[in-house]
């Protein structure tokens, strides 16, 4: 099949996404989607799909409707990657930028379950969901879950199972504690705002000592602590047992000061 030329075309920015350009290129065609890629000669009810799955001949097909390198088509999109990076890579987008979505514009690394701010503009990337602009968001969450973005990209890229099982235990105990349910990886991409910063933050903070701030949860109790703590620990019962023993060894000397400062 030879594809003529659209009437117009549209030159993508960097680190563009497949789709979003897509449907940038439908809009200033005049057209949807859907109906271009069919034009094409592609199934047009898999246009997100291509984002993670492109093969040569669609590429091509792109490429010389739009009148670019076929082999900057396939660099719009993600290609294979490991799992963990897969799995924090999220398939429909859940964050933007306020600044520099208007116009349909949808960057790659916004689909990271990592990106914080956005790497055009430098603004905070926003949930999908969030109208008021995150106005209701504390300044001291949004730093942590900075901190805890950074940290998790590091172990996306270093590829260490045992650190990624170690933030995703954090991100288990933080939905515990919130009383929510499902994949940890799919809260990091929530488009519900501050369950994604929540469950960051909590990245951040079992970086240094997880097991001792587990047992300091587990002392006060509270029956979502509890719940938290056997959700976030189900596959590591050793783990667990320590956690138990500190809290045990806390709660000791929490009664042993109470007793010596009434005597
Ligand atoms: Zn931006």
């Amino acid at each position: 099949m030879k594809c003529r030329p659209l009437p117009k075309s549209v030159a993508p920015v960097p680190d563009e996404l497949l789709s979003g350009w897509l449907s940038r290129l439908a809009a200033s065609n005049h057209c949807e989607v859907a109906d271009l890629l069919n034009h094409i000669g592609i199934d047009g009810k898999y246009a997100a799909a291509l984002d993670h799955d492109i093969d040569m001949l669609a590429a091509d097909r792109i490429s010389a409707a739009a009148r670019i390198d076929p082999a900057f088509v396939q660099s719009m999109t993600f290609a294979a990657m490991p799992e963990a990076e897969m799995r924090l890579t999220a398939q429909v987008p859940f964050q933007a930028c306020p600044n520099c979505a208007d116009g349909g514009l949808e960057l790659r690394h916004w689909r990271r379950a990592w990106a914080f701010d956005c790497q055009m503009c430098g603004d905070r990337l926003l949930p999908k969901a969030d109208r008021q602009k995150g106005a209701a968001v504390s300044e001291k969450l949004i730093e942590r879950a900075r901190h805890g973005a950074a940290v998790l990209e590091r172990v996306a890229m270093s590829g260490s199972a045992r650190q990624l099982r170690r933030s995703m235990r954090a991100v288990t105990f933080a939905m515990g504690l919130k009383a929510l349910r499902g994949d940890p990886f799919f809260a990091l991409q929530r488009p519900k705002p501050n369950i994604r910063l929540f469950c960051l933050a909590a990245i951040a903070s079992g970086q240094s000592r997880p097991l001792v701030k587990a047992a300091l949860c587990s002392v006060d109790i509270d029956v979502y602590a509890r719940i938290a703590l056997l959700r976030a620990y189900e596959k590591e019962p050793r783990l667990l047992a320590i956690v138990d023993q500190i809290a045990q060894r806390m709660r000791l000397r929490a009664d042993v000061s109470a007793i010596s400062s009434h005597i």
